[in-house]
């Protein structure tokens, strides 16, 4: 299988590709990883419960600071794009780069405009970012490159911030510099997972707690599956089933729908009368907040084969009530569990994206073929598949 870290990667070509590009080394070199959600979609709008872990594959910042307030942005993902300019004191939403080459550099612009809009001393800074996360696969490369970005400021510039602030700062950078409704679930996974476990995070409160998820140590592996797609109506979707979402919590008088408890579910239904899409919509956030309950009570106490069905609850959830799978997550759900999965969903907003499939360590490398062939007899764009263990959240790595 792939290797997942990428070959090569690493502090040392990150800090040798900064020289490259600005003539001297950097002050250090900071990790931020892309994530997969366990269980819990389409919840954080909804003031949910989510339970991402952090997957090996990172993006790294090297950087410098710089006396003359200039931020100066550089990107092996991008080089068409050059050093990217700008001055700090000048950011702002309205003026963010322009041009499809330097539209990348309004997530890390974004970071640097929030920090100083939030009223901290951040200056300027030279960085260099190299990443191994799959872009626009659903895995968050844009989370892991904003927390990456906000990870070498903060200690730049020693601003002291814990990672829940530096998740904060870049959902905001995402929400108002980039434009992207994303909610908390992303950046909070990049900056705050550790290894061996998975977050439990309360969108509204922001509690989360480490829950143990050591696949390794049970002999299993969780495979990501990128479809490679990403369907045409998944940004219009998005936005239509948040408003759907607010619709159901006004008619039932709550503030999310996060306060409907799952006990109260049948009489919610029941209370939306004949809307039959709204209720699906309701059933679907209730339910996947009461599957991320069970699946930590699983894990609590080691029960870590028993989420397998919840995932594939989920999926199913996903599909029929949310409505926002689509065929290729479907194949890989259906494909991976007739082959022996212990589960599998879709991960992220879906219609395209990637799936997690939970697997016994022994039945990985079959179960991705069976996948991968699945998608061939189909004639779909063959995945990339690929094993994962939960890996750390942001750090300095030199
Ligand atoms: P996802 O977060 O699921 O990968 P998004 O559409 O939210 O998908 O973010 C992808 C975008 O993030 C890319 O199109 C690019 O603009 C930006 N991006 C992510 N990683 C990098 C990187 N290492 N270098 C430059 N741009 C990046
Ligand atoms: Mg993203």
């Amino acid at each position: 299988m792939s290797d997942p870290y990428g070959a090569g990667h690493g502090p040392e070509r990150t800090a040798a590709a900064f020289a490259a590009v600005y003539g001297g080394p950097p002050a250090g070199v900071w990790a931020a990883p892309g994530r997969v959600n366990l269980i819990g979609e389409h919840t954080d709008y909804n003031d949910g419960f989510v339970m991402p872990l952090a997957l090996p594959h990172t993006t790294l910042a090297a950087a410098a600071p710089r006396a003359d307030g200039r931020l100066r942005l550089h990107s092996g993902g991008v080089p068409e794009a050059g050093v990217i300019e700008l001055r700090i004191a000048e950011l702002a939403p309205t003026a963010a780069p322009r041009g499809a080459a330097a539209r990348w550099a309004t997530y890390p612009a974004g970071v640097a405009w929030a920090m100083r809009e939030a009223g901290l001393a951040v200056g300027g800074a030279d960085l260099h970012l190299d990443s191994t996360v799959p872009t626009g696969a659903g895995l968050s490369s844009s989370a892991a490159l904003e927390v990456a970005t906000a990870a070498a400021l903060n200690d730049l510039y020693e601003l002291g911030l814990a990672p829940q602030r530096l998740a904060r700062l870049c959902q905001r950078a995402e929400n108002a510099f980039v434009g992207v409704p994303c909610g908390i679930m992303d950046q909070t996974a990049s900056a705050c997972c550790t290894e061996g476990h998975a977050l439990f995070l309360d969108t509204r409160l922001l509690t989360r707690r480490q829950v143990p998820f050591d696949l390794a140590a049970q002999g299993l592996r969780l495979l990501v599956v990128d479809t490679r797609v990403r369907h045409e109506l998944a940004d219009g979707a998005y936005a239509n089933r948040r408003a759907s979402c607010e619709t159901a919590a006004r008619a039932l008088g709550v503030r999310a729908l996060r306060d409907i408890p799952y006990v109260q579910l049948k009489s919610a239904l029941a209370d939306l009368g004949e809307d039959d899409r709204l209720r699906r919509r309701v059933r679907h956030v209730v339910t996947e907040n009461r599957r991320v309950e069970e699946a930590v009570a699983l894990l609590d106490v080691g029960e870590v084969r028993a989420v397998g069905p919840l995932l594939t609850a989920g999926h199913a959830s996903c599909r029929d009530d949310f409505e926002v799978s689509c065929p290729e997550l479907d194949l890989v759900v259906e494909s991976a569990n007739a082959a022996g999965a212990l589960g599998a969903r879709m991960t992220g907003a879906g219609f395209g994206g990637s799936a997690i499939v939970l697997v016994t360590e022994a039945d990985a490398e079959r179960i991705g073929q069976v996948v991968r062939d699945a998608f061939a007899a189909a004639g779909y764009r063959a995945p990339r598949v690929f094993p994962t263990l939960p890996s750390p959240g942001a750090r300095r790595l030199a």
